[in-house]
């Protein structure tokens, strides 16, 4: 039998490593119990033993581009906390960087179906019980929603749904629901990742200066506007993508 909780309950995919994971951190010491849906079973458990020791957290294997993994990560968030209120559509993969003529129509569905197709999925399964507890919808986007560079068209065009998908979200499940998204700019999160997989970052100070805030993106700080727009003080927001990369995507840049 599981523990239920009278706290907020939230669900953030891909919460076991980087900017998952540090959402799934701070909506802990901000009091919500948490679950983790990620398709990394090695890294669902290094992240709950940590997260266990913050608050209560609970963690599902679940591969969000697949809708039964899906209604079974929602169930067991529902079943541990007795209530969902906040659902982080975060999981997400890169790309290859291959010319579009030599991209394979496999790998551009597969980076459409975990980015936006899993944010979909999550949605049409996590509303119903948002919706009994007038919670909120938060997707995680990117600036390459909005800006490239060569060889990206898989990863852009799903980010870019993700912000479409964002506003329509919002008319449609509103006012019950509000749905907002993030879209982060050069976030740094190899010491977010698995021990296997945690390397020392590498950044220049050049890779700093270029941000007219003076520095690369830290996974906390993308943690810091989901935790602002799961809030209460957030309530006449919706529909809305906000864009959190040290001024990035406002900065001029010709070749000199
Ligand atoms: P990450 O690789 O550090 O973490 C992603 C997590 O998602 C991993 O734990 C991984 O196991 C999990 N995951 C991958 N595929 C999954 C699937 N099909 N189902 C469930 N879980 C899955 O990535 P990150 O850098 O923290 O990125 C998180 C989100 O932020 C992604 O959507 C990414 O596109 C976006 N983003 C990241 C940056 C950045 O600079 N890090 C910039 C812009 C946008």
């Amino acid at each position: 039998m599981s523990e239920k909780t009278t706290a907020r309950g939230a669900l953030v995919t891909g919460g076991a490593q980087g900017i998952g994971r540090a959402i799934a951190e701070r909506f802990l010491q901000d009091g919500m119990a948490v679950l983790i849906a990620d398709a990394d079973p090695e890294a669902c458990e290094e992240a709950i033993s940590t997260l266990s020791r913050i608050g209560h957290a609970a963690a599902a294997v679940c591969d969000v581009s697949k809708e039964e993994d899906v209604t079974q990560a929602v169930s067991s968030a529902v079943d541990a906390f007795g209530r969902l209120d906040v659902l982080v559509c975060n999981a997400g993969i890169g790309f290859s960087g291959v010319p579009v003529t030599e991209l394979t129509l496999d790998e551009w569905q597969r980076v459409i179906n975990v980015n936006l197709t899993g944010c979909f999925l999550c949605a049409k399964h996590g509303a119903p019980h948002l919706h009994n507890t007038r919670g909120c919808i938060i997707t995680i986007a990117s600036t390459r929603a909005m800006q490239s560079e060569p060889h990206t068209e898989s990863y852009s065009a799903s980010k870019g749904g993700i912000t479409a998908l964002t506003h329509a979200l919002a008319v449609s499940l509103g006012p019950e629901i509000r749905v907002n998204c993030i879209s982060p700019g050069w976030i740094e999160t190899r010491a977010w990742q698995k021990r296997k997989k945690q390397t020392e970052p590498e950044l220049t100070a050049a890779d700093h200066a270029q941000h007219p805030a003076g520095r690369v993106g830290d996974p906390r700080d993308v943690a810091a506007l989901a935790a602002f727009l799961a809030s209460g003080e957030a309530e006449f927001i919706t529909g809305q993508n906000f864009i959190v990369d040290g001024g990035m995507t406002r900065k001029m840049i010709y070749v000199e």
